[in-house]
């Protein structure tokens, strides 16, 4: 009987159910307050490294070059920008996101159920927790552009850099990184994730805001296979205007309220 749908309530094991309990193993590791911004940190330059060098390959071959959006070819494979945009990162998660996510962490102290849930309830509450943290993230990020106090205060240091590489996906300033982490949280708890749900959304959201940076059109992106996502020419073309195209995943809040920028003409 294939019992991939059950209830992780009732008695039927999950097909997860390994894998939950393989976590919940190491539930003082799992539960550690530093872990989430050691996992956020160390995640986000694994996740940068093979579009790094991408870049350091693109320079020589033209196979991989095609693939670059138009436009801040050259200036991405530049070493010392990485170095300072990888110092820059390093020292906001050492004195603020490191110790804020701790308190957090111990503040929430979350439920480990001992079932895993099921695959459709990992597949719904982390769409949930996508759409509701796009939403969320659309209008904060509008509100960043259009009140000149927060984009001076807040939002400006993720505009720094003009060249647009997968390492500034994080390179932000410390409050806008701590405010994505609050609204990730908090969508996680109001859609009432299982933790296993919550870590994959975690490192799900991880990714997909180090592809929207990556400044390539690869076959295989999310973009290309979710429909109405942006992805990483939709969000190129926000670094480069600096107004519209301010959801970070989908396009449906930009094409409501008028703010969807259309792709640039190829030359
Ligand atoms: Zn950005
Ligand atoms: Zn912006």
């Amino acid at each position: 009987m294939n019992n991939t749908c059950v209830s992780p309530y009732q008695p039927h094991a999950p097909l997860l159910q390994p894998v939950w309990d393989y976590l919940l193993r190491h539930e003082e590791l799992l539960l550690s307050p530093y872990l989430p911004a050691s996992v956020a940190f160390l995640g986000h330059v694994l996740m940068c490294a093979p579009f790094l060098l991408m870049d350091v390959m693109g320079s020589r071959w033209t196979s991989i070059h095609r693939y670059k959006i138009s436009g801040s070819r050259e200036e991405t494979v530049c070493l010392r920008l990485w170095l300072s945009s990888f110092l820059r990162i390093f020292w906001k998660y050492a004195v603020y996101v490191f110790p804020a996510t701790a308190v957090l962490q111990r503040l929430r102290t979350p439920e480990m159920p001992t079932m895993a849930p099921t695959c459709w309830q990992v597949f719904w509450q982390i769409s949930s927790c996508l759409f509701l943290f796009d939403a969320l993230f659309y209008f904060w990020h509008d509100a960043m552009h259009r009140v000149p106090w927060l984009y001076f205060q807040v939002h400006r240091a993720h505009h720094r850099n003009t060249a647009v590489f997968a390492m500034i996906a994080q390179d932000s300033s410390a409050s806008e990184l701590l405010s994505l982490q609050t609204i990730a949280i908090c969508c996680a708890v109001l859609v009432g994730c299982h933790p296993l749900s919550e870590i994959i959304f975690h490192l799900l959201n991880m990714w997909m805001a180090v592809e929207d940076h990556c400044g390539y059109d690869l076959p295989w992106a999310l973009h290309r296979i979710v429909p109405f996502f942006g992805g990483a020419p939709f969000h190129q073309l926000h670094h480069r205007r600096f107004r519209g195209n301010y959801a970070p995943y989908f396009t449906h809040w930009d094409r409501l309220f008028g703010t969807y920028l259309e792709e640039e003409e190829t030359p």
